[in-house]
């Protein structure tokens, strides 16, 4: 049984091609991310959005489009199909009539996280691989120990020792090994460095292939769900940004799967923390990396990433989208985290709410026009950040 379509991994720099039947990193050469092709001709003659469609929900619906070869190694948790929920009264306040949000914190562990794990553990347990470790702001930590407890793999967490309680015990009750560290994510994962050495496997952000692949099936139940098309703008709270780029990758795909009704790409916004803001200063720069964010701090936890391992993907898509990198500040999270609570009954993590800060700007700016479909992204459930 192997309906996947992934034919190789390619580097995302030096394009050298990498086989998906063996374990693999990141490139060696370029220290760059790995990035899933799929043989998209044959996914064209052969495979149909309908059916697909109509498949029992969850993301393995997408199964030839993920590169699990052996479905006895898909693994799920019930992720994905998450709704796509119109904001008429936030929409109003805002002065935005078309505005949407799309609830990704319905999945299992109560954040998106869940879908890059599902894709990226099932491959660990597919290649024969038995303990993964992650370096993480908390929810990859916590969704990473959900499914690793699931494909029955020893699974290691590294977290920042202020990182919410509830990332803590999620991945002490299903059995992880929790090592809290004083400092950021990149202190976590210099501490995760003699362990690799050791033989465990590195599920950090864009340092295996894997997760992205989980991540763009937000991009496919996003064009889905607003008829085969995508919306005009994209307002996602990038921290590592492996789902802007994700989304970004979706988008590539389905076109030239050719299973767009209308071509146009979706343009897409970077929102950050004024506290730890990597992306936002690139972009003004027009650079095509980040510099290293000294002394990160927000209370949005899961935007506390003061260097991506994959920078220049997600600058890329901000670009070739033409999108669009702003920072709001934790006053503005917080106000906005109220707002879309009590207009529409939504309870966002931080990150989540920091899409709805950063309305008011793209108004302002003149980006986005009113009468343009805007979708929000809520990464998060708010119950996960109480203290
Ligand atoms: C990890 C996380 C983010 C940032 O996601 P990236 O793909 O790393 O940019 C946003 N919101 C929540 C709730 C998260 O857990
Ligand atoms: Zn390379």
């Amino acid at each position: 049984m192997n309906p996947s379509l992934l034919t190789h991994l390619a580097c995302s720099e030096c394009g050298q091609s990498f086989s998906p039947h063996e374990i693999q990193r990141f490139c060696p050469q370029c220290s760059a991310p790995l990035v899933a092709h799929y043989d998209l001709e044959a996914g064209r003659r052969h495979l149909d959005r309908e059916q697909i469609a109509h498949r029992s929900r969850g993301l393995w619906r997408w199964r030839e489009l993920l590169p699990v070869f052996d479905l006895r190694w898909a693994f799920t948790l019930g992720e994905g199909d998450t709704p796509t929920l119109a904001l008429p009264r936030l929409g109003e306040y805002m002065g935005f009539p078309h505005l949407y949000l799309k609830d990704e914190a319905i999945n299992p562990t109560g954040t998106f996280k869940a879908r890059g794990q599902a894709v990226a553990l099932s491959k660990v347990r597919e290649l024969g691989l038995q303990k993964v470790l992650v370096p993480t702001a908390g929810n990859a930590g916590g969704a990473m120990a959900a499914y690793a407890a699931r494909a029955g793999l020893k699974a290691c967490v590294l977290m920042p020792s202020d990182t919410p309680r509830a990332n803590v015990e999620e991945a002490r009750i299903t059995g992880a090994e929790v090592i809290l560290v004083t400092g950021l994510i990149s202190d976590a994962a210099r501490e995760a460095a003699a362990r690799i050495e050791q033989g465990w496997y590195d599920i950090s952000t864009f340092k295996e292939p894997y997760r992205l692949e989980g991540k763009k099936t937000m991009g496919y139940e996003i064009a889905q769900s607003f008829g085969w098309r995508f919306p005009d703008v994209i307002i996602y709270p990038a921290g590592g940004g492996i789902g802007l780029v994700g989304i970004w990758k979706a988008y590539l795909e389905l076109r030239t799967l050719g299973w767009l009704e209308k071509a146009t790409p979706p343009r897409l916004v970077a929102v950050q923390a004024q506290g730890c803001a990597p992306f936002v200063r690139a972009f003004r720069a027009h650079a095509d990396h980040c510099e290293f964010w000294e002394g990160a701090q927000t209370m949005a936890s899961g935007l506390r990433v003061p260097k991506s391992f994959g920078d220049r993907l997600v600058l890329r898509a901000l670009y070739d989208s033409q999108g669009l990198a702003i920072a709001v500040s934790d006053t503005e999270i917080r106000d906005a985290q109220r707002k879309l609570a009590s207009l529409e009954g939504i309870f966002a993590s931080p990150e989540g709410a920091a899409t709805v800060a950063a309305l008011p700007y793209l108004r302002q700016s003149g980006f986005v026009h009113p009468e343009e479909q805007v979708l929000l992204l809520n990464t998060g459930s708010g119950l996960k950040y109480l203290p």
